[in-house]
């Protein structure tokens, strides 16, 4: 069975990988973040990082380390800053973190990289720190880079089995069904069922306010009910999403 895990390979191993002009590098990204009472704070770091091992022997990946920490928590998305343990990077911070990244890895040979985020306010500054690999790389890199936010993979029938009473949205599924599910699949020692918090009642107005109005935002954190999760839905969106992602990667990387 082939190595997926970048920091287990010896140097000359990755060379050997890296021959294949075809090899993928998934490097996920994911927050340090509050998930509620019943979730660790690495949620969306596990969960990036739990997709990118589950897609890597379907493609021939090689999964680089994650990236742990993640843009500053919104109250709209993630609940906001002011909770204990919701530790960010500055946007400058995770851009020129993802831009050294990817051009180090350009600078080995590495051809496809696949950036998989699992958590919301990533997402610009990643594209940020892409742009930056890209312009450092120089237009003659024959680089190709695929982002991706992993719930995007999710398809219709299965979000319509996995919310019967309908779907509240990305925005406000934090710490709720999908990622709690998606952790009892993965990392069921991790979860507290016994903790779940009591549904939240959010109506957020259609502005923002800084400093924030912590208020806005249920004390425990969970902006949706997570009730109803459970490992099964977990794993049925855990296929849904690798299987897809797979498909996607294979789309745009191995030609040939
Ligand atoms: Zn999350
Ligand atoms: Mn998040």
């Amino acid at each position: 069975m082939q190595m997926e895990m970048m920091d287990h390979l010896s140097w000359v191993a990755y060379e050997e990988r890296l021959r294949d002009p075809n090899a993928i590098v998934l490097l996920p990204v994911g927050a340090l973040e509050q998930h509620g009472p019943h979730l660790p704070l690495g949620t969306d770091a596990l969960l990036a990082a739990a997709v990118a091992r589950t897609v890597a022997p379907g493609v021939n990946g090689i999964v680089a380390p994650t990236i742990n920490y993640g843009y500053k928590s919104q109250p709209k998305c993630g609940g906001g800053q002011h909770f204990p343990g919701t530790t960010s990077l500055d946007g400058a911070t995770l851009s020129a973190l993802t831009c050294d990244i990817i051009a180090e890895l350009g600078r080995h040979g590495v051809r496809n990289v696949a950036v998989v985020s699992g958590h919301y306010e990533n997402q610009w500054f990643l594209v940020e720190g892409i742009d930056l690999a890209r312009r450092r790389l120089g237009p003659a890199s024959p680089m190709r880079i695929m982002r991706l936010e992993y719930w995007d993979f999710l398809a219709e029938a299965t979000l319509k089995g996995v919310f019967p009473d309908g779907f509240p949205g990305f925005a406000l599924e934090h710490a709720a069904v999908i990622e709690t599910s998606m952790m009892l699949h993965y990392f069921p020692e991790l979860v507290g069922m016994d903790k779940l918090p009591p549904d939240p009642l959010v109506d957020f107005p259609p502005y923002d306010m800084y400093p924030a109005h912590t208020h806005w935002v249920p004390s425990s954190g969970v902006l949706s009910s997570a009730r109803g999760a459970t490992a099964e839905k977990g794993r049925l969106m855990a296929d849904d999403i690798s299987t897809r992602i797979i498909a996607a990667l294979r789309n745009e990387f191995m030609h040939g």
